[in-house]
């Protein structure tokens, strides 16, 4: 019998940026960011995530070159740039609310880097327009930005970061300063530029939806430091701490002997406080003290009872029930209740990520 032959293991995805050691550090103690590492796939979609602070912008400054790195290293492509100039990198930015220039038209603002590099007019506008026509902005290449929507806006400024070819395009909360309406459209536009231009995308932002909406890969960040990475489902499902579980969103924490394990708001059962539950159901009880209906769905806040427990009590849990689930059995503010999961679906939370933060020398 002829002996099964060893497929070889699949090569890395080659990465478009690899961030070695990575620190920025503005003041004694504790750094901005704190020696982080991260390859990020080439052609991917890419999402910074973290509460204010946490040190998102001065990783994608660093990678710019916009700030300059305290020590470790950046990589593009096989290629370190860690102390090259913004415009030697290969890297493009854009901006908060696009940033263009309003006395310009589209078309110059577009040509706008290229006039800086000291191309001749006619060549430069021949690219500008080129550009311009692939996001599908040709016809309005004259018009200036008060003149425009905000989807025709962001693809002007899209339009002006590509001018130079870049391998990888940075965007610092892009989404943030636009309508909700807006901000939900042009997130959407983002994600199909992306897929279409095939370029990687490395997009900080401070917004969980935001991220899991667009992001191939989601890098959690807190204090400097990389919490998770993972898809948007992985990171979703499985959080690697307590953080991440709360950042995220729809979870809840809980305390259990074995020690602290997320369980998704969609997951936790509630029932009667009187309710015969099966006696090996982990459990705990709680009373109803909020009901926030929320169209498809019923948001219970609880609060554990029990000052016993005393290192859960007062712990506050919420249950999302689908609407028709509510009301078969509606619960009211004040009830007494009994929460509940399956073990399956109780995720096991681990220490946050260390910090290797030292003592300045
Ligand atoms: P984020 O983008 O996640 O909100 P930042 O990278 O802007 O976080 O900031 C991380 C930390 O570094 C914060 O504590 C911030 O106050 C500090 N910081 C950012 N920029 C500077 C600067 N130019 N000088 C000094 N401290 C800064
Ligand atoms: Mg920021």
């Amino acid at each position: 019998m002829p002996l099964p032959v060893q497929a070889p293991s699949p090569a890395p995805a080659p990465a478009a940026i690899e961030l070695i050691a990575l620190t920025k550090r503005y003041a004694e103690g504790r750094p901005a960011v704190d020696a982080i590492d991260l390859r990020v796939a080439s052609g991917s979609y890419c999402c910074l995530l973290g509460p204010s602070g946490c040190g998102k912008s001065s990783t994608l400054r660093m990678i710019a070159g916009h700030e300059a790195v305290s020590s470790g290293a950046i990589v593009l492509e096989n290629r370190e740039i860690t102390g090259l100039p913004a415009a030697a990198r290969g890297t493009a930015m854009m901006f908060q609310n696009f940033a263009l220039f309003p006395h310009l038209s589209a078309l110059d603002n577009v040509a706008f880097s290229l006039k800086m590099k000291g191309l001749g007019r006619a060549e430069r506008q021949a690219r500008a327009r080129d550009l311009l026509d692939r996001v599908a902005m040709g016809h309005l290449a004259e018009r200036k930005p008060a003149e425009l929507s905000g989807g025709q806006q962001q693809r002007v400024a899209l339009a002006r970061a590509l001018i130079t070819g870049p391998r990888v395009l940075l965007l610092d909360e892009p989404l943030s300063a636009l309508d909700p309406f807006l901000r939900l459209q042009m997130r959407a536009e983002l994600r199909r530029w992306q897929k279409e231009l095939g370029l990687t995308f490395i997009h900080v932002t401070h917004s969980q939806e935001e991220a899991m909406a667009l992001a191939d890969t989601m890098v959690v960040m807190s204090h400097g430091v990389i919490e998770q990475v993972g898809s948007p489902h992985a990171v979703y499902n499985r959080p690697a701490s307590e953080f991440v579980a709360r950042f995220m969103g729809g979870h809840n924490v809980i305390h259990t002997p074995a020690g602290k394990v997320a369980v998704r708001t969609d997951h936790l059962q509630v029932a009667p406080a009187e309710a015969d539950l099966p006696g090996d159901l982990p459990r705990l009880h709680a009373v109803v003290s909020d009901v926030e209906y929320q169209g498809a769905y019923v948001l219970l806040g609880l609060q554990e009872q029990g000052a016993a427990r005393c290192a859960n009590a007062a712990a506050a849990y919420s249950v999302l029930l689908p609407e028709a689930a509510f009301l078969a059995r509606p619960y009211q503010a004040g009830q007494a209740v009994q929460l509940h999961w399956t073990p399956a679906q109780a995720h096991a939370l681990g220490p946050s990520a260390p910090a290797t933060a030292q003592a300045a020398p």
